[in-house]
């Protein structure tokens, strides 16, 4: 787990051929340095009289692979397309996802857009309702209810937060379990916990898949999860505790995080505040998962500093962002097959995560 890349980084810029590796040794922090030791250089040519270097400097070992969320998110995505293609020749029509927006929060509504765009490189049909801010909590349901009824509407996705007038868990459980493409009900969540049947919540499961494809061994591990919300913490601590990590949750209560993180041999941050994790909190080597997404680009991890802590790192964007919207493609068509009975183990296959 958390294998390194072997990487170098220098930290000054020093012409070729001036340094020869030297011993290894690591700071109070952990942090695996190797000790470079500088000769004078004899070439004239190459090095003058006034900038021969001297001495020995410290120069980190390596650096963090990149777990590539938009490349597994191309395949998943792909993969997605080839099965739409099927559902679709077998039944006349295409998998169709229904998003339901309330309001106009430009934030939400660019989500919206995104998830539709990926629809339509997926061949799977989007339909888009977008309800006024004002409406209140049982229009929404209706609203919800009606798509939860209608057969040619295979996936429900309700983009929150929705205004705070609405409730959003009573808006929630209007979406059918066999509908839950995003996997925010309570059916969802009990069949999640239970390793049950059903769809997981799109951000964890794609961290799951994440973690599966860079090879990294839960079982036995620390996962830290810091945050606890009903669509990200709290389910991605309860796959991987479903997965034989011992799982720590921490939240705004949490006291001394940084001496928590530093056991964590799997860090799954979801707090959203841009940096919040800095690099010396982690533990040398630790698989670091990013899921937060902050204005500019930013994710909770500081990423410059983590790198060279890390083993393995998601960054922002490109990690876990994509892989959201891949397995919401990849659950649209697994329900669309199990609506019509023509893949029974569909849903069963979208809780392997
Ligand atoms: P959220 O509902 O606001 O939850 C944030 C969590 O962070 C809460 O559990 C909160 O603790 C905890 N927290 C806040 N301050 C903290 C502190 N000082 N120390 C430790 N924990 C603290 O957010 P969310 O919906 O889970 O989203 C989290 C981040 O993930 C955001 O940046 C969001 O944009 C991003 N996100 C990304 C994706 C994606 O597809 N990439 C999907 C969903 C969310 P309390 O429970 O005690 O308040």
């Amino acid at each position: 787990m958390g294998s390194t890349t072997g990487e170098r980084r220098s930290e000054n810029a020093v012409a070729p051929g001036h340094l020869t590796a030297g011993k290894e040794g690591a700071d109070a922090q952990g942090v695996i340095y190797e000790f470079q030791r500088q000769h004078v250089c004899l070439d004239p040519r190459v090095c003058s009289a006034d900038n021969r270097p001297t001495g020995e400097r410290r120069v980190p070992m390596a650096r963090a692979r990149l777990m590539d969320g938009s490349r597994m998110a191309q395949d998943i995505t792909l993969h997605a397309a080839e099965r739409a293609d099927e559902f679709a020749k077998r039944t006349g029509r295409q998998p169709c996802l229904a998003t339901v927006l309330v309001g106009d929060d430009p934030a939400s509504a660019t989500y919206v857009r995104m998830k539709g765009n990926t629809c339509r490189e997926a061949g799977i049909e989007s339909r888009r309702i977008t309800l006024p801010a004002a409406s209140n909590t049982n229009e929404v349901e209706g609203e919800i209810a009606k798509l939860s009824r209608d057969p040619s509407v295979d996936g429900i996705l309700l983009q929150h937060p929705v205004p705070e007038h609405v409730d959003e868990r009573t808006a929630f459980e209007a979406i059918a379990p066999e509908k839950d493409v995003d996997g925010v009900t309570m059916h969802s969540f009990a069949a999640m916990a239970f390793g049950c049947r059903g769809f997981v919540s799109c951000t964890p499961g794609g961290i799951m898949r994440l973690l599966d494809a860079y090879d990294v061994d839960i079982a036995g591990k620390n996962a830290v999860v810091v945050g606890r919300s009903p669509i990200l913490g709290k389910p991605v601590g309860m796959l991987l505790l479903s997965r034989n990590a011992t799982v720590t949750y921490c939240h705004s209560r949490t006291q001394d995080l940084p001496s928590i993180l530093r056991a964590g041999d799997i860090v799954v941050a979801a707090v959203g505040k841009p940096k919040f994790i800095s690099g010396d909190w982690l533990k040398p080597g630790a698989v670091v998962v990013d899921a937060g997404y902050n204005e500019g680009n930013i994710g909770d991890v500081d990423f410059d500093e983590a790198i060279d802590r890390a083993g393995l790192i998601t960054p922002v964007p490109g990690g876990v962002g994509p892989m959201t919207i891949a397995v919401l493609m990849e659950q649209t068509v697994d329900a669309a097959f199990g609506q019509v009975n023509l893949d029974k183990s569909s849903r069963a296959q979208s809780t392997r995560a």
